[in-house]
């Protein structure tokens, strides 16, 4: 138990450093920067591991998982980010049940959450994906819906919307990625005009190109392995 907290304290500090640092070469402050852990397959000890050595966001992407986690760690005052596909089955139970959801992409999704934000009495705050690379299978709105879709959330009092959302394509060198970032951020400009309103996240860069993600004006760095180490497989 030592061991791993001490493990955890010394991976924390260097992701944290290495934010500090990369948004020290772009004139950000790293108080816009908020680091969110991805703890998926990870057990709620590790979390908790982490949580002691000062980590506060945590991300999950499986429901269940998630919550069950949130229970087992209910006495501390964790934020937890839902970051996983969400069925809109199981969007009722996510629902004031996270900070902040980052992966609504379909008006669909976004009436449930509305529906129930409204049932719970809750306002549920948002971001949407968007599906960068135009990749077939991947999640995520395709970049021409996206205003509709915007539109259609501004329309439900339930929701929050506060930004955009993106998994570029899997790159083997991180600066292959940044192109990705930079078109979400000029997304994200646009969409701001066009909809006359401020959108205050953007929610990009894993484990391997956290550093380009916050170059390129990440809010939120959704970061798993580079925390915790390597994943455990699935439990089932
Ligand atoms: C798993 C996951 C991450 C973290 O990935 P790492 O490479 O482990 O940092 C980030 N975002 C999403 C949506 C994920 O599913």
């Amino acid at each position: 138990m030592m061991q791993q907290s001490a493990n955890a304290g010394a991976r924390l500090a260097s992701v944290l450093e290495a934010v500090a640092a990369a948004a020290a070469r772009v004139g950000r402050s790293t108080a816009e920067i908020t680091l969110v852990a991805v703890s998926k397959h990870q057990p709620a000890a590790a979390v908790a591991s982490l949580a002691d050595a000062g980590q506060v966001h945590f991300g999950e992407n499986y429901v269940q998982e998630a919550l069950a986690k949130q229970d087992e760690l209910s006495q501390r005052p964790l934020q937890w980010h839902f970051i996983g596909r969400l069925q809109s089955n199981k969007a009722k139970h996510a629902c004031g049940r996270f900070s902040l959801i980052h992966t609504v992409d379909s008006l669909k999704l976004a009436q449930t959450l509305h529906k129930q934000a409204c049932i719970v009495g809750v306002v549920q705050s948002i971001l949407l994906q968007v599906n960068i690379g135009c990749e077939e299978q991947k999640a995520g709105i395709a970049l021409e819906e996206l205003e509709k879709l915007a539109l259609g959330c501004l329309a439900c009092s339930g929701l929050r919307l506060q930004g955009l959302m993106c998994m570029p394509p899997l790159c083997a060198d991180p600066e292959d990625v940044r192109p990705y970032f930079l078109q979400l951020r000029r997304l994200r400009e646009k969409l701001e005009q066009r909809l006359g309103m401020v959108l205050p996240h953007l929610s990009m860069g894993m484990s391997a190109d956290f550093e380009q993600a916050v170059e390129e004006g990440a809010t939120l760095i959704r970061v798993g392995t580079a925390l915790f180490g390597p994943r455990m497989p699935r439990q089932r």
